[in-house]
Order: C-alpha cells, then sequence, then structure tokens
C-alpha cells in the first residue's frame, strides 16, 4: 500500500531525526548569517526596551493631572528620541515628547498631539489620561540576560533585527547539510548544449540547487548520469560523500529505471517506494551508507513537489532545527474541481484575492511536465485522496509555493 503524503513526511522526519547529525558550528558575520539556524542563543544584553519608551508625539504628563477632559498643563520642556529629559516633572507641569524618546521622571502617561492644542505654554487636552497610555515599559519586551531566540531558530528578516539590536554582529551558526544532486536519463543532455531531436536539457539539476539554497542546504552538483548500472553507480557512489542525496529521474516502472536496483547493491534500506499523490507517486527515500537519499521522480513538477514534501523537513532535522509546517492556507476555489480519488493531487494554482478575501484559481496544465505553467503558479491546490469533488466557492486547502519568484504571472 502507498503511504499517504503526510505519513511519509511524518517517516522523513523520523529518520533524519534518528541520524544523530550533530552539525558543525561556525561563526558568522550577522548580514551573512540570513537563513541559517542559530547553534547558540541570542541573549538579551540589556533590558528592551533600555527605559520607558513613548510609543507617540505627543506629551509627556502625570495622568493624575488628567482625570477629566479639558484641562490644561503647563509645557516645561521637550525631549526628543536619544535624549533625556534631565529635571523633574511635577503636579501641573507636562514635557513635550517624540516617538522613541525615554518618558520622563515624574510623568506616567503621553497624550498624542492629535488630542491637544498649544497656546504659549499652556497645553489643553481634549480627554482624560490613563496611567501607562503610550508607553512600552523598561525591560516589557524581554530583560537583559533574557534568551530572545533560541539555539535551532533559523534566522529570517525579524530574527536578523534582533540579533542586530543585541549587538551579535557576530553569530553562532550550525553548518549546512551538503546535498548532493543527480540527475538520470539518457535523453538528459546540460543545459549549455544543443539537445538533439529527441533529447531535453536538464532542468531538474537547477530546479533542485534552488530548491537546496532556499531551504538552507549547500547544494553539490554532480550531474547526469546515464541509465546504465555501472556508470549510475559511480554517480551515485560519488553522491553519498554529501550528507543527502538527492536523484531525480530512474525511479518509475519502465525497464532502464535503475535507481533503486543500484542502490539496493550499494547497500541501501528504503523506507518508502511510492507515495500516494499526483504528480510525484514513485518517490523513494532511504538510507545508504548512512546517508540520506531521495529518489525523486523525474519528472519536473513530480521532482518539485516531492522536493518540497519531503526533502525540505529532512534538512530541516539536518540544519539543527525544526522541520517548518508545510505552508498551508485555505481560499474560495474560483471554479469547481474534480480528480479522482485514491491519490491527494497537488494541481498548479494562482493565489490571489477576490471580494476581500483569498482565492485560488487552478491552471489548465499539460501534467508533471509541464514546467510552464508551474512558473506561472504560486501555489498548489491540495485536492485531497478522501474528497475529490469540490464545488466554486468552497474554502480549499492551498500549498504555497516558496521562493523570491512566487507572485509573477
Ligand atoms: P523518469 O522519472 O526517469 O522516468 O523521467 C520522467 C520524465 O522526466 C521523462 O520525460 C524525462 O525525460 C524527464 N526528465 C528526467 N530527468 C530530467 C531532467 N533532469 N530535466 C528535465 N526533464 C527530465
Ligand atoms: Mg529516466
Amino acid at each position: 500500500m502507498l503511504l499517504s503524503y503526510t505519513a511519509a513526511r511524518q517517516k522523513v522526519i523520523e529518520i533524519a531525526q534518528a541520524q544523530r547529525h550533530q552539525p558543525a558550528r561556525e561563526v558568522l558575520d550577522l548580514p551573512r548569517a540570513c537563513g541559517r539556524v542559530l547553534s547558540d542563543p541570542v541573549v538579551a544584553d540589556r533590558d528592551y526596551p533600555p527605559f520607558d519608551r513613548s510609543t507617540r508625539d505627543g506629551f509627556a504628563v502625570r495622568a493624575a493631572d488628567l482625570s477629566a477632559p479639558g484641562m490644561t498643563l503647563k509645557r516645561v520642556g521637550e525631549v526628543k528620541a536619544g535624549d533625556n529629559f534631565e529635571r523633574g516633572v511635577s503636579a501641573g507641569e507636562c514635557v513635550q515628547i517624540m516617538t522613541g524618546a525615554p518618558v520622563p521622571a515624574g510623568t506616567d502617561a503621553v497624550v498624542m498631539i492629535e488630542f491637544t492644542s498649544m497656546s504659549g505654554d499652556r497645553v489643553t487636552f481634549e480627554r482624560e489620561a490613563t496611567a501607562g497610555q503610550n508607553i512600552v515599559p523598561r525591560g516589557s519586551e524581554g530583560r537583559g540576560g533574557q534568551q530572545l531566540l533560541a539555539a535551532g531558530t533559523r534566522l529570517g528578516y525579524a530574527e536578523m533585527a534582533v540579533a542586530a539590536q543585541v549587538g551579535a554582529a557576530r553569530i553562532g551558526v550550525f553548518a549546512m547539510p551538503r546535498v548532493a544532486i543527480l540527475s538520470t536519463g539518457d535523453e538528459v543532455v546540460d543545459m549549455t548544449a544543443t539537445p538533439g531531436p529527441f533529447q531535453v536539457r536538464n532542468g531538474n539539476s537547477l530546479s533542485v540547487e534552488t530548491l537546496v539554497a532556499l531551504s538552507g542546504g549547500q547544494p553539490e552538483q554532480i550531474g547526469n548520469a546515464p541509465d546504465e548500472k555501472a556508470a549510475l553507480r559511480r554517480y551515485i557512489e560519488r553522491g553519498l560523500t554529501a550528507d543527502v542525496l538527492v536523484l531525480s529521474g530512474g525511479v518509475s516502472m519502465g525497464k532502464y529505471d535503475l535507481v533503486e536496483e543500484v542502490l539496493t547493491e550499494l547497500g541501501a534500506e528504503f523506507f518508502f517506494d511510492g507515495v500516494a499523490i499526483r504528480p510525484g507517486r514513485p518517490a523513494v527515500f532511504g538510507r545508504c551508507q548512512s546517508k540520506l537519499v531521495f529518489g525523486l521522480p523525474g519528472n519536473p513538477v513530480s521532482t518539485m513537489v516531492t522536493f518540497e514534501l519531503f526533502v525540505v523537513p529532512a534538512l530541516d532535522v539536518l540544519s539543527g532545527t525544526h522541520p517548518r509546517p508545510l505552508p498551508f492556507v485555505g481560499a474560495r476555489l474560483a471554479a469547481a474541481v474534480h480528480e479522482k480519488g485514491a491519490m491527494a493531487h497537488f494541481l498548479p494554482a494562482y493565489l490571489d484575492q477576490a471580494n476581500g478575501e483569498p482565492r485560488i484559481s487552478v491552471l489548465p496544465w499539460k501534467g508533471s511536465g509541464d514546467i510552464v505553467t508551474i512558473a506561472r503558479a504560486n501555489a498548489f491546490l491540495v485536492v485531497p485522496e478522501d474528497r475529490p469533488d469540490w464545488a466554486a466557492g468552497d474554502w480549499a486547502p492551498v500549498l504555497l509555493r516558496r521562493g523570491p519568484e512566487g507572485a509573477s504571472r
């Protein structure tokens, strides 16, 4: 029986975790660490915010002075971001304050400038004030010494800001898993070659390289192996020097699909060799000479879908972080969909908005070889195996296609 894609993915995670692979640690300049996984926690070097900070332009006041609307206070000075108001503030006084400035001692609320009017040094307030309003208290985002980012966190743009804020200009990260990329097929030629009439240029090696890079792995191109056992074995042996080997092609039922046979000869054990998905059904996952091996189907869209589903979580685990969840969202179906049951279908689709709601439109396509349509898609509609029929307007599961290029059409 074929595994469901969720069960197959779970299997990958389990086996990757059992590898007990302790990634090496390296120290990088922070700007070069985007996308990497922290080997050490990022700790607050002081309280955040370091002082009671105003979140508005306005007036710092004693809330007790503004117990009713229409009260007037004396403006005794101003404080801007980066400065401090040294002298205390007494009853009946207020200080003009800018966003990001420290709230003067003696005051306990900030009133937005929009709710005030000034005449000379007299400021009239339209509303009463409540203690604490428009102030973020010192240490409320993080105390000095507190962990702000745990080891195992992948550094995205927000995490980069946190690390920069605490002065972590050099940062400890785990080494990326090395991922060998091996395409197979007698018909496949290099992208720089002029193909014969029945040959195809190698697109998979580059889509896989891009996926590896987007997923935080270190890609290593092994090339394209012919559909001949001895040669294929030599290529695979070279690929097994990396942490993970990703093959494309040669895992279907054809007479020249030799990948599993050669891997078996090299001592591989397999955890699955088929998944109930379309495209991607023949996907293979095993371990060979203590390395994780993925045999992805050669049809280019199958290669991409199975990489997202099965290789990405393995790379996360080997990178020292938790496997990221699949990026599912819900959206309203633009038109009815019917797919044959028993398999989960991943259909190229375009996610946008209509009437203030996410809308998903399936793109007409020619099946698992149709990379041109995938290049126009930004998502997959996922039709689950147990529900083949969907009506226009149904709220349906959508898997986002990752990457910087996702939004074009
Ligand atoms: P296979 O999985 O080896 O049976 O290949 C399935 C289909 O994918 C065939 O039409 C192949 O020509 C095509 N294919 C396999 N490898 C590649 C590749 N590296 N680049 C582009 N197409 C490929
Ligand atoms: Mg082939």
